[in-house]
């Protein structure tokens, strides 16, 4: 059952009106701000208590050796995590001597607000301390989505009677790791203790800073504060800094009435390759723009930017308030994942925590950026040319495997494989063809015909390289890809995988119209013109299995032959792979998430409506969702397949999956791929939005019994659509730019600006509802 959510509903924020430390770590999570190159956990103003410190820059890592108890060829030797760097969180606050800290006095009140519009965190505190002083604070905390590198606090006292206040605002360096209980969970991190090594401090008035490196990774990088601060004339103030932490002091006599309000900013810059008076240089300038713009005119200018977005991208849901909310939640996790990493990688947590290393994974391309592509598009032409500068590791890797192209990794931070597990890392080759649907998705949605040419082209050509050598062709000339694992990690090394195949004949396909498109730049790259006809010839063949018998696709060659799953005897250890071994997971029809299922959203055009009703039936009753990323895909197929209260069902679980911990592991980070995983149960699933490129956007919405309403925004080449969709009918706006051809449940219609077209929604007799593994249906909520 999905429990009610422990946040107050409401339409634009999400609110705490108790502080729950039991539950901290968790939402420090949810409460976590980020552009995508700057992340803050939500950890309390006063450091302490805190489940997990957190302050993370995108790209920022440190290696660590990998060791193996059995070395293998082609294994990577190290691996990258992320880093919490340098906390300029933190305001630490004692009133005549006694420190604020919640679980000491009496707390009177406690309450965190998310604006998702203002793009802020807000925090009241009303304590009472153990010799009974009371002080209220509010603070107030943003990472700039216009100013990169810079977050802002500001952070007000009040008192009931005349108290002394002292105020220590820091930057604290190799911080420790906070109230958590180490994990045993492999997806947890490995935690780092003490990864920086100071190289420089600084402090002078009320600005400081502190540079640090890593030690194996050779980064660089600076954190600055500065402070605004208004405050009764008795303020003292002094600064200091030593190597691990720079801390400004205030002391102040403070009456009823009075104002102590401080504006803190922090900037932060890193480098790999410049030099310490360069990165510091760096960290000063932010903060003097940053200061230039002030408290006001941050808010301001956060505001508008979030205002851009919501205008293009807000998804509206009458009838279900509670996922209003979430869905906006997750549309703004996966802006502040992904809004200003430029040029760095987008991980499968975000910069929200340590989960996983801080790495990121095909989550980005198979979930995030199609999301993007029609929301917040530059992200998306951000994203790839990142993957696009890792093209050197990912050519050195593809010679290592004996591959042509250039073989992307698994997991990574920095461009270079992490993964130690080669059956889910490794022989995951799909990632490949994930990227090459990303660069497709871009460029029909933007119509970005320089950025086709120029990184898109090589991008398909390196990894149509690599599916055109990993295969081969049979006697009939069929084309099989042999040994690899698909997105169902519970199935490893398989033949014929249909999502990796048809995913490849994608790829192979876009690699040779492209390349035909671009010559001169293909022919920069090598290509000839036998190159494009063996990626033709190769996509031709592709071998999709298909079962005559039981009238459905199996995952891969063999995968109906294994034995089933003894659910009845699983009980309730799930995830799987924490309670069996993985071969006896590897021998049976078990799914972990959506494969085939994902196939026939991905690559809708090659199954029939019949195909996908029974291939949905099928993998519904062995599909064990032991990952974030499946419930969002089997909320679109149910949908397409008329299964829609079942779908609701799944968009409510990737809706909800971290408001309300369903994972039970909300604490690691979000899971950015199943926040992404709302917009696309929205839009694809209720929607039914395609893109199968070719300038023509089809949609074919159904709304739930639950809901009366769903209206979105599409970005799409220079324009801007609205689709609203009531229980009858669906109606399409184009609110900017020129007129747009769309079908609507296979029917062609032109939108102009002038005037929305209004079309009803046909029915559709679904068949029996498909039925799970006991106990793995989605939870409905819990009523009330
Ligand atoms: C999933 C992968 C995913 C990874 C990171 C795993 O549990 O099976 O598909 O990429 O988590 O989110």
């Amino acid at each position: 059952m999905i429990e009610q959510s422990s946040y107050e509903v409401e339409p634009w924020a999400l609110r705490e009106s108790t502080l729950r430390l039991d539950l901290l770590a968790q939402s420090e999570s949810v409460f976590a701000l980020s552009n995508g190159n700057l992340g803050l956990r939500g950890n309390l103003d006063e450091g302490e208590p805190s489940g997990l410190p957190g302050t993370y820059l995108a790209g920022f890592h440190e290696k660590r050796p990998l060791p193996y108890a059995e070395a293998g060829y082609g294994y990577p030797e190290d691996g990258q995590s992320v880093i919490n760097v340098t906390d300029g969180k933190c305001l630490r606050l004692l009133a005549d001597d006694e420190l604020l800290d919640v679980r000491y006095g009496r707390l009177h009140s406690h309450q965190r607000v998310l604006d998702l519009r203002a793009g802020v965190l807000k925090r009241e505190v009303d304590w009472e301390s153990p010799t009974g002083q009371r002080v209220r604070i509010s603070s107030t905390r943003l990472v700039s989505f216009t100013q990169r590198a810079i977050a802002a606090i500001r952070y007000e006292v009040e008192v009931q009677r005349p108290t002394r206040i002292v105020v220590e605002s820091d930057l604290i360096a190799n911080e420790s790791a906070g109230d958590a209980p180490l994990s045993a969970d492999p997806r947890a991190a490995g935690a780092l203790r003490a990864p920086l090594v100071a190289k420089d401090s600084f402090a002078e008035g009320t600005r400081a800073v502190l540079c640090h490196a890593t030690r194996q990774s050779g980064l660089l990088m600076a954190a600055a504060m500065e402070h605004e601060i208004e405050a009764p004339p008795n303020l003292s103030c002094r600064s200091d800094a030593i190597e691990d932490l720079a801390r400004l002091t205030l002391a102040a006599d403070l009456n009823p009435g009075e104002n102590f309000r401080i504006v803190k900013l922090l900037s932060y810059s890193w480098s790999s390759r410049r030099g310490l008076t360069s990165v510091r240089a760096q960290a000063h300038a932010a903060l003097a723009e940053a200061a230039h713009t002030g408290w006001d005119g941050l808010l301001a200018a956060q505001r508008s930017y979030l205002d851009d977005f919501w205008e293009r991208a807000d998804v509206e849901i009458d009838g279900d308030p509670h996922l209003q909310l979430a869905v906006r939640f997750a549309l703004f996790g996966v802006l502040q994942a992904a809004a200003r990493a430029e040029g760095r990688a987008i991980a499968a947590k975000g910069l929200t925590g340590t989960g996983y290393d801080g790495h990121a994974f095909w989550d980005t391309e198979s979930f995030v950026l199609p999301v993007l592509s029609y929301t917040a598009p530059v992200a998306v032409r951000d994203a790839l040319r990142w993957r696009h500068a890792t093209l050197p590791a990912a050519r050195r890797r593809a010679e290592q495997l004996c591959v042509r192209g250039a073989v992307f990794p698994w997991r990574t931070i920095a461009g270079e494989e992490c993964s130690a597990y080669w059956p889910a890392g490794t022989a995951a080759f799909h990632i490949n063809a994930d990227i090459a649907d990303a660069v497709i998705r871009y460029v029909g949605a933007t119509g970005d015909e320089q950025f086709e040419r120029e990184e898109g082209l090589e991008l398909l050509v390196e990894t149509a390289r690599v599916f055109q050598s990993l295969g081969h062709h049979d006697e009939q000339d069929g084309f099989h890809i042999d040994g690899v694992t698909g997105p169902d990690e519970y199935s490893a090394l398989a033949d014929d995988n249909v999502y990796t195949n048809l995913m490849a004949q994608q790829n192979l396909l876009a690699a040779a119209d492209v390349a035909e498109r671009a010559p001169k730049q293909a022919e920069r790259l090598g290509v000839a013109a036998e190159e494009i006809a063996a990626w033709r010839r190769a996509a031709d063949g592709m071998v999709i299995p298909y079962d005559e018998r039981l009238e459905i696709h199996p995952q891969d060659a063999d995968f109906i032959r294994h034995a089933k799953w003894d659910f009845e005897a699983t009980g309730d250890r799930y995830p799987l792979l924490l309670h069996y071994p993985y071969f006896e997971l590897y021998r049976k029809q078990v799914v972990k998430q959506a494969d085939l299922v994902l196939a026939l959203h991905k690559r809708s055009d090659a199954f029939t409506p019949e195909q996908k009703a029974r291939d949905f039936a099928y993998y519904e009753a062995i599909t064990v969702r032991d990952s974030s990323l499946s419930a969002c895909t089997q909320a679109v197929i149910g949908a397409e397949t008329g299964h829609l209260d079942l779908a609701y069902d799944y968009f409510l679980e990737a809706a909800l999956m971290d408001l309300e911990d369903l994972e039970h592991n909300t604490r690691d980070g979000l899971h950015i791929a199943s926040l992404a995983g709302a917009w696309i149960a929205a839009v694809g699933g209720f929607g039914g939005m395609r893109d199968h490129g070719g300038g023509t956007l089809a949609f074919s919405p159904r709304l739930p019994r639950q809901l009366t309403r769903l209206s979105f925004g599409i970005s799409y080449r220079g324009r801007l659509l609205r689709a609203e969709i009531t229980p009858d009918q669906a109606r399409y706006s184009l609110q900017r730019g020129a007129a747009l051809e769309i079908t609507h449940h296979g029917r062609a219609i032109t939108l102009t600006e002038t005037e929305p077209v209004s079309c009803s929604i046909p029915e559709l007799a679904a068949g029996e509802t498909p039925t799970q593994p006991p106990g793995r249906s989605p939870g409905r909520r819990a009523p009330g």
